[in-house]
């Protein structure tokens, strides 16, 4: 069969795979750097198991306390070297990035201290852990305080602001690598060493964590090469590979991220305690597959940015711009078009593809939701999946894909189910 039947028997027509081959001829370059950058940190990951001389008894399990587990010992070893960190945490006791930033934050601040966000808004899920909403258990509650700096209009950062916010109180500076939801611009490795280096000439004792959510692997450099103190992140994302079934880290000093283990286990017990339950397998597996993965949802995001910007779509990042981290948001400007383009990644999954995505009013929300996500592991976000709010801009953020091959049909079904509802003109 040829390749344009094959994707015929997919459910894409002619017209919509000649307007997605057109494209993917124009993005070579930017292909092949993206490949270049997962070779780059392809070999820093099998350095780092080299070195740690990683072995078959480390996919043991262990279970009960988890004493002396060799496998989560070394992995963590690992995730230290190949992050450049001192020590690090990475467990599947930490349930998403969320907690391992509650862990982070929680156990390196303490009664009085101020929280610092130089960056604007923390992602959303942040909010009652800080207590920006009130919530029980957040850290106002236990009388730490938070201040806040937003970003300038052209997104550079507020210097004078930040001046201004550092005070003695100012335990912990967090800095979200990835825009989120957000609209402003995801920050570079280069732009958060500039923000730690102005930082920690006022304050050098200050701690810099990074929330590295979405980012790792995107660069050959990750923040804590530029004077970071502590990175942050989900297993579930890029650096779990799409095989780690559940989990989150932490990488950087060995003080923090002791700090941090005390806060997960008991103070006492920290990183001695959790038994790794058969999962270390899945744990190095990902993490050695992670910078290929990562390369994939790359080309995928700029396929996409690149196909609806040419359909005349406002598209984040745009068609040129460089990458900090995996997700593309395209704004429709029609509710229609969000719920076809989700009907579309929907229809194209490896898993659940026969289900039809539909708005929902979710608890945190204001307005109705569509996802769509036809995922191995529930949520997962290293795997294909979309989702947009059901009201203006009509926008859909993405992300992942464990293939570039999947992603690149979840685009142009995306394309196709816009297509088959008038929606655009090819
Ligand atoms: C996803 C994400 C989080 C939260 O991670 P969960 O695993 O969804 O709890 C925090 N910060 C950023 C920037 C994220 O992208």
């Amino acid at each position: 069969m040829e390749m344009k039947e094959m994707y015929e028997s997919m459910g894409i027509c002619s017209q919509v795979l000649e307007f997605g081959l057109k494209i993917e001829k124009q993005l070579k370059e930017r292909f092949e750097a993206i490949d270049e950058t997962a070779e780059y940190n392809q070999m820093k990951v099998i350095r780092a198991m080299q070195e740690c001389r990683v072995s078959d008894i480390h996919f043991a399990a262990t279970t009960g306390y988890g004493y002396n587990d060799l496998g989560r010992d070394v992995l963590e070893e690992v995730y230290a070297k190949t992050f450049r960190g001192e020590d690090a945490l990475v467990r599947p006791q930490v349930m998403s990035g969320t907690h391992a930033l509650h862990i982070a934050l929680s156990g390196n601040l303490r009664p009085g201290d101020e929280l610092l966000s130089p960056v604007g808004k923390p992602y959303d899920t942040l909010d009652e852990v800080i207590g920006i909403r009130d919530a029980v258990g957040s850290l106002k509650e236990y009388g730490v305080t938070y201040r806040q700096v937003d970003l300038l209009p052209d997104g550079s950062f507020d210097f004078e602001g930040i001046r201004a916010a550092l005070n003695d109180r100012t335990k912990l500076v967090t800095i979200q690598r990835s825009k989120g939801y957000a609209t402003r611009p995801t920050l570079s490795v280069d732009r958060i060493g500039e923000l730690i280096s102005f930082i920690k000439s006022i304050r050098p004792d200050v701690i810099c964590m990074v929330d590295n959510c979405y980012g790792e692997f995107v660069e050959r450099r990750e923040p804590l090469e530029v004077g970071a103190d502590m990175i942050v992140g989900s297993l579930i994302k890029n650096p779990g590979g799409g095989l780690a079934p559940i989990g989150g880290y932490i990488v950087g000093r060995k003080d923090c991220v002791e700090r941090a283990a005390y806060r997960l286990s008991a103070p006492g017990q920290g990183k001695e305690v959790g038994a790794s339950l058969g999962l270390n397998q899945s744990f190095f597996q990902g993490f050695f597959l992670a910078p290929t993965v990562v390369a994939g949802a790359l080309k995928g995001a700029i396929f996409a940015a690149n196909i609806y910007e040419a359909l005349g779509f406002d598209v984040v990042p745009n068609s040129t711009e460089s990458r900090h981290d995996i997700i593309q948001a395209v704004t429709f400007g029609k509710p229609g078009a969000v719920i076809a383009f989700c009907k579309g990644i929907q229809a194209a999954a490896p898993v659940d593809s026969f289900v039809t995505p539909e708005p929902w009013d979710m608890p945190g929300y204001d307005a109705p939701v569509i996802m769509a996500a036809g995922a191995f592991v529930q949520g997962s976000s290293i795997e294909l999946s979309a989702d947009g709010p059901i009201k203006p801009p009509y926008a859909v953020y993405f992300q992942g894909g464990l293939t570039w091959y999947h992603a690149k049909l979840g685009i142009l079904m995306s394309l196709q189910k816009l297509a088959e509802a008038g929606l655009v003109t090819l």
